[in-house]
């Protein structure tokens, strides 16, 4: 793709809700693309949809982009929302008096005119034209047509008025799109349109280019869905005499089911991401290959590889299939590449939002995760692998009833703590964890699963589960101890029922 001069970008998010996954392509496709060529990336929000935009939905999809790691050159402060750059205001609430100033110029210029009719009316028309077969862009202009000045005066007088665009002569427009080619809309493709409501709200296409030239973008990389607007931003451009930046319509984003990637698919924003434990890198790896490919074919890319492979050539137009199983791959790949104490970072969130507390130490971490890591796909994972560890979660659940019926468990319990109590280390490893079975197994004169069972249930509180041989190690101790003393003193069995305090039935915890 060229890029003569200095390349400037933008992405301009409508703040209408959290990031959807085909923004953040957007937008890391602009990023990747300034950052590849030395240039400028902005960051444009775009909330005159009143009734749509709020506030906190600009500040979500911000912390979305922070999140991502597309860091804008341009733009809102991330914390502060205040301008950063010399081309601002860069939201468009903020920028309304430089779009009434661009329409009165083209109302000066005879390319615009004050249209009076009403909603009622202009309904009508459309009707009849719908009627009469043609399509509602087809609507006349107003007949006679007011001069401005009459404009002005009813306008000041308190009528209201819409502003439209006049295509004063029909033809073809070609664009050049970057990533489709050559792209013909008909002459008959638009009519006369909006550029400012009668309500003073401008219509998007006319902010996009007025904002788009005074902020001097270069390449506007964009969602297909865009691609019919174009054409009209293509007239305003030339009705303004500003220089048009290059176009690139990307490719649109199915689901598995091959329909466009809806709600309907699961997941469809990075936040949904994010709190289902997937890395910022991994999904915008994974973004990053809808539509675009490396040319060294790699599927999994750092955020650095991508910066120097992210030329802008290489951008398919054809349909781009979100896979969400390609999408787990991925941030496996990047998850179990991550260094341990970064791994354990990303991690701990999750874990302290489930409320389990571990050992602190970081030659522990090491080993629990380097045990661990092969089987998490997602850093979520790592709740259901870490909570055993937890001993704030040791609980000796229902599924326990059987073996707590057993007459055997109290004694291998009493055998089991008394084991660990004479075992010098602080760790038992796993060769130690065999020679107390087999010392308890003599001590308490039980054998098979009315061994293994009642041990199970003093470690991790359930008789299935986890890999005992694998979690001994990692539990201190102390931390084994305390837990059979709670198993201990939270047994019911019959024959011992009377001499115990009573206990609720199902769950007992530390
Ligand atoms: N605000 C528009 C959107 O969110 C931006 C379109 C454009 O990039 O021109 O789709």
């Amino acid at each position: 793709m060229s890029s003569q001069g200095k390349v400037r970008v933008r992405f301009a998010p409508s703040p209408t809700g959290y990031l959807h996954v085909g923004g953040a392509r957007t937008a890391l496709y602009n990023y990747l693309f300034a950052k590849h060529h030395g240039g400028t990336f902005i960051l444009r929000i775009e909330d005159t949809d009143l009734e749509r935009s709020t506030e906190e939905s600009m500040r979500m999809q911000i912390g979305d982009l922070v999140w991502l790691g597309l860091n804008w050159d341009e733009g809102p402060d991330p914390v502060t929302l205040t301008d950063r750059g010399p081309h601002g205001p860069y939201r468009q609430s903020q920028r309304k008096h430089i779009y009434l100033e661009h329409a009165n110029r083209l109302l000066e210029k005879g390319l615009a005119y004050y249209d009076f009719r009403t909603d009622e009316e202009l309904e009508k028309l459309k009707e009849d034209a719908a009627k009469a077969g043609k399509a509602h862009h087809h609507l006349e202009r107003p007949s006679p047509m007011i001069p401005l000045e009459e404009a002005r005066r009813r306008l000041a007088n308190g009528e209201k008025a819409a502003i439209r665009f006049m295509i004063k002569e029909k033809r073809d427009f070609v664009l050049n799109d970057l990533i489709r080619g050559e792209v013909t809309f008909p002459s008959d493709m638009v009519g006369d349109f909006v550029i400012l409501r009668s309500n003073g709200m401008p219509v998007y296409n006319f902010c996009c280019v007025v904002d788009d030239a005074l902020m001097e973008i270069t390449h506007v990389l964009r969602a297909e869905e865009h691609l019919s607007n174009t054409v009209r931003q293509m007239m305003l451009y030339e009705a303004f005499g500003y220089q048009q930046p290059l176009f690139g319509h990307m490719s649109i984003i199915l689901g598995s089911d091959r329909q466009k990637l809806s709600k309907r698919h699961g997941a469809t924003s990075c936040h949904e991401y994010m709190m289902r434990g997937y890395l910022p890198e991994a999904l915008s790896n994974f973004v990053a290959l809808l539509g675009w490919s490396s040319p060294q074919g790699q599927e999994i890319l750092s955020r650095q590889e991508m910066m120097e492979q992210f030329d802008g050539e290489r951008l398919n137009p054809a349909p781009a299939v979100f896979d969400e199983q390609k999408l787990a791959w991925v941030n496996a790949t990047h998850l179990r590449a991550l260094p341990s104490e970064e791994l354990w970072a990303r991690v701990a969130p999750h874990l302290a939002s489930h409320g389990i507390t571990l050992v602190d130490d970081p030659d522990w971490r090491e080993r629990a995760l380097s045990l661990f890591k092969s089987r998490m796909t997602t850093l979520a994972d790592a709740v259901a692998l870490f909570q055993p560890l937890s001993d704030s979660a040791y609980a000796v659940g229902e599924e326990a009833k059987e073996v707590l019926s057993w007459p055997e468990t109290p004694k291998v319990w009493e055998a089991w703590e008394t084991a660990l109590a004479a075992h010098g280390a602080d760790y038992l490893t796993e060769a130690d964890f065999g020679a107390l079975q087999d010392q308890v197994k003599v001590a308490a004169g039980v054998k098979g699963k009315h061994l293994f069972m009642p041990i199970r249930v003093a470690v991790i509180g359930k008789p299935s589960g986890a890999e005992l041989k694998e979690l001994v190690p990692l539990l201190p101790k102390s931390s084994l101890i305390k837990r059979v003393q709670t198993a201990r003193r939270g047994y019911s069995h019959p024959l011992s029922e009377a001499a115990l305090p009573k206990k609720e039935p199902g769950v007992l915890r530390d």
